[in-house]
């Protein structure tokens, strides 16, 4: 007779993937053979006819067919399409590119960076090992091996039953860790905590801004020459951010939602088609030409290193307003529906390398969210955290964790940065890192213990005692990854935080990590 705790050190992690997500039929998929593999960036087996945008996944999903949709790479755009999908197959991108930690957020399948795709958007077809596809053909992914195979694998549907419910409780008596969900929807909010997720740890806001009427208000004030007429546009904005805040803080029930402001550089959210950029000359009272010259001036050449993060609101205060407003107002709305939740919203700045522009940036939220605690005669807690996602954070974490009410780890950037090497694009050489021993495993899926590991580590000692209610979580995609879990138990993070799916793989790797090496 085993103990529970044996029972819970004894299972593979990865293998609830095939509880949590549909597998290919194992009989068929012997008979298969792969075209081509790339990364397997969101678990789970699907097939459908190939799409090539998202437009036509919406329309072909709408009459009930099943679709994969291949992209050289997806953007925020997408996100309609990607909805809609069986799967998502990209040529382009890595383990943290766009395609990967959104499908991965939704649960669908997703292979990503197949780079020997020979893709031919303009006439709607690729070659693949030898094979051209054109739009409406079958293909079928494999999520977690990367394999793409050619016409139809049938899948079983995913089912949870048997044991999972006690080994999970067993797991959560062992664990630590808390485990927290990446989410920006009440819908993923909800899968993750009928999961055992036990917060949210990074909603990105900017996945909220590409519903139709928000985008348009959202280029408004990219193109606008003045602060009057860039606060104008945001407060069209705020309504709907307020809105979705309560949303997320209703389906999480009182429990601790981060909410990270504005991230991505603003070249992501400009209009690309002529139709919608003469809509928005219109709509500016600006010519065409000016609207075009406006988009040339946002390009930058290193836009991950450019002007994006806490960047963006010390050049346009009025954005964090704005985002302060929705969140502080919204969490006096819910408290006063259910007064028994104890809200207590926790802000979260992106991309702090430096304590004087975190400084800048939380006197913003700071005064904004005391004013609108004020003026509506409430009593509401809120924290004022940062992102550690860049090197200099870690290396002053002393200096910042004197401001700051928590850390959370953003592990992807983290990576990216403390490597140099671009998380969308190492894909094209990791292989030969592979070939030549360099590397034994993709460093933006599982944590570089020895050298980002060692930055978290120092930021840690460094932080927590200069601020003992300094808590400290991580939000990058290794948040998910059973290895990585572990050693962010071992250096004594608070919790983790990962896509909804993840979240049990996530509890029952805390537990282990507890057994193997038990901590207060
Ligand atoms: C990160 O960098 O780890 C992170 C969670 O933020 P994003 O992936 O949105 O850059
Ligand atoms: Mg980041």
């Amino acid at each position: 007779m085993r103990t529970e705790e044996e029972a819970v050190a004894m299972i593979d992690p990865r293998n609830l993937d095939t509880l949590l997500h549909p597998q290919f039929d194992q009989k068929a998929l012997k008979a298969a053979t792969p075209l081509g593999k790339g990364l397997g960036a969101s678990p789970g087996a699907a097939c459908g006819k190939v799409v090539f945008t998202a437009d036509d996944a919406e329309v072909w999903a709408a009459r009930g067919e099943k679709v994969i949709l291949v992209r050289l790479e997806t953007s925020p755009e997408d996100i309609t399409g990607m909805k809609v999908a069986q799967g998502i197959l990209t040529v382009r991108g890595g383990m943290t590119s766009h395609a990967a930690v959104v499908a991965r957020g939704m649960g669908t399948c997703c292979v990503s960076g197949l780079g020997d795709i020979v893709m031919d958007e303009a006439n709607k077809k690729f070659t693949l090992g030898g094979k051209t596809f054109h739009e409406g053909d079958f293909i079928s992914l494999d999520g977690s091996t990367g394999n793409v195979y050619d016409g139809v694998i049938p899948t079983v549907d995913a089912s949870i039953a048997g044991e999972f419910g006690r080994i999970m409780a067993w797991a959560d008596k062992y664990r630590k860790l808390a485990v927290r969900t990446n989410a920006d929807t009440p819908q993923d909010a909800k899968k993750a905590r009928e999961l055992g997720a036990e917060g949210i740890g990074l909603c990105r806001t900017e996945h909220m801004f590409f519903d139709p009427e928000r985008i348009f208000a959202f280029r408004e004030m990219i193109v606008s020459d003045t602060k009057e007429e860039r606060e104008e546009a945001l407060e069209k904005i705020l309504p709907y951010q307020q809105g979705d805040f309560e949303a997320l803080y209703e389906a999480l029930e009182g429990n601790p939602v981060t909410i990270r402001f504005l991230d991505p550089p603003l070249h992501e959210f400009v209009p690309q088609e002529e139709e919608e950029i003469e809509k928005l000359a219109k709509a500016k009272n600006k010519s065409v030409q000016e609207i075009k010259d406006i988009i040339t001036s946002l390009h930058e050449f290193n836009p991950m290193m450019g002007h994006r993060g806490l960047r963006l609101a010390v050049t346009y205060p009025e954005i964090a307003v704005m985002q302060t407003k929705a969140v502080i107002r919204a969490a006096i709305n819910v408290q006063k529906k259910h007064p028994d939740w104890k809200m207590n919203p926790e802000i979260m700045i992106p991309l702090t390398s430096e304590v004087k522009e975190f400084n800048v940036v939380k006197k913003v939220v700071v005064e904004t969210a005391d004013e609108e605690i004020k003026k509506a005669g409430a009593n509401l807690a809120y924290q004022v955290g940062t992102m550690v996602e860049i090197p200099r954070a870690c290396l002053t974490a002393d200096e910042i964790a004197k401001n700051a009410d928590f850390f959370c780890f953003g592990t992807n950037d983290l990576t990216q940065m403390t490597f140099g090497f671009s998380r969308d694009d190492a894909g094209k050489f990791l292989n030969a890192y592979y070939d030549n021993k360099i590397f034994e495993s993709d460093p933006f899926a599982k944590l570089d213990q020895v050298g980002v590991g060692k930055l978290m580590k120092m930021a840690i000692e460094l932080g927590k005692p200069v601020n003992p209610h300094l808590h400290v979580g991580i939000c990058g995609e290794h948040g998910g990854d059973p290895s990585s879990v572990e050693f962010c138990h071992d250096i004594g993070l608070d919790y983790v935080s990962c896509s909804p799916f993840r979240v049990p793989v996530a509890r029952l790797a805390a537990a282990q990590a507890q057994i193997k090496n038990p901590r207060k």
